[in-house]
C-alpha cells in the first residue's frame, strides 16, 4: 500500500517516511499541493491514503483536497495541522478529509489511525491478502492477534510493526522448522533488497524482547547455531537448554518511538 505525504516540513516529512516505511508501507513525498494533485493526475503509482498538512506553500490543504476528493472519492485522507480550531477541522471536513489530528500528534496514534484506514481500504476493495491464515495465533503466555497488529504477553498488549508482524507469522507458519536468514529475508522481505540478513537478527531480537520472559535465553525462537532460526510455541523442557550464547541486546536500532511532530 502506498502512502502520499504532502508535508512542506522537511522534517516532518522525513520522519513520517521512516515510520511509515518501518510499518511496510511504500511512501511518496511531496512538499507542496500542486505536486499531490499532479500525482492524482498522472496516477503513475496508485494511492492508497494521504496524509496532508493544512498550510502548504501555493495551494492550501483545503484546496489540495477538494481537489484530490473530486477525482478520487475513496482514498483516505488524513489532515495534520497545526491548526487545532474546531472551524479548521469543520472546513477540513466539508473538503472530505477523512480524518484530522492537530501537531504535535502523538506518532502511534498516527500510525493506528493509517492501519484502520487501510484495513478498511483492504476490505472494500475485497483484497484481505487471505492466504494469510487464522487471525490469531496463541502459544505459551503469548497471543497474536494479527489483524490488531498486537501480541499480548502475560496480560500485557504490545503493538508490533508491519514487518515484526510478518517475521512471527513466518515463524508461526513454519513451527518447529529451522529456517536459515537468507530464506527468511526470500520469503518474508523479498520485495526488500534493503533488507539484509543482518537486519533479521535485529528483528529477530525485538521480537525476543517483546514475547520471551528472558531474551537471553529464549524459549520460543531459538537460534540454530550456524545456520539461521527456530520458531517452538510449545517448548519441552520447562527451562530452555540454552542454545543461545550471551545475549545480545546491544545490536539494533530500537527507536521505534521515533517523536515526530
Ligand atoms: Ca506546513
Amino acid at each position: 500500500m502506498r502512502i502520499l505525504v504532502v508535508e512542506d516540513e522537511q522534517a516532518l516529512a522525513d520522519g513520517l517516511k521512516f515510520n511509515f516505511e518501518l510499518e511496510g508501507y511504500e511512501v511518496t513525498c511531496v512538499g507542496d499541493g500542486q505536486s499531490a494533485v499532479r500525482l492524482f493526475e498522472e496516477g503513475a503509482a496508485p494511492i492508497d491514503l494521504v496524509v496532508l498538512d493544512l498550510m502548504l506553500p501555493g495551494m492550501s490543504g483545503y484546496e489540495v483536497c477538494t481537489t484530490i476528493r473530486s477525482r478520487d472519492h475513496d482514498v483516505p485522507i488524513i489532515i495534520l495541522s497545526a491548526r487545532s480550531m474546531s472551524e479548521d477541522r469543520r472546513l477540513a471536513f466539508d473538503c472530505g478529509t477523512d480524518q484530522y489530528l492537530s501537531k504535535p500528534f502523538a506518532l502511534p496514534e498516527l500510525l493506528s489511525r493509517v492501519r484502520n484506514l487501510l484495513e478498511k481500504t483492504r476490505r472494500r476493495k475485497g483484497l484481505d491478502n487471505s492466504p494469510r491464515g487464522p487471525e490469531s495465533f496463541a502459544f505459551g503466555d503469548v497471543t497474536v492477534d494479527f489483524r490488531r497488529y498486537e501480541v499480548t504477553v502475560r496480560g500485557k498488549s504490545h503493538h508490533l510493526t508491519e514487518l515484526e508482524l510478518q517475521l512471527l507469522r513466518y515463524f508461526i507458519e513454519h513451527e518447529g522448522d529451522v529456517l536459515t536468514r537468507a530464506e527468511i529475508v526470500k520469503n518474508v522481505w523479498g520485495e526488500k533488497p534493503e533488507m539484509t540478513t543482518r537486519s533479521i537478527d535485529n528483528f529477530v531480537l525485538r521480537l525476543r524482547r517483546i514475547i520471551e520472559v528472558n531474551p537471553s535465553t529464549p524459549r520460543h525462537i531459538l537460534s540454530v547455531r550456524g545456520a539461521g532460526y527456530r520458531f517452538v510455541a510449545t517448548p519441552e523442557e520447562p527451562i530452555a537448554n540454552s542454545n543461545e550464547p550471551a545475549s545480545t541486546e546491544s545490536v539494533g536500532g530500537d527507536s521505534e518511538e521515533t517523536g515526530v511532530g
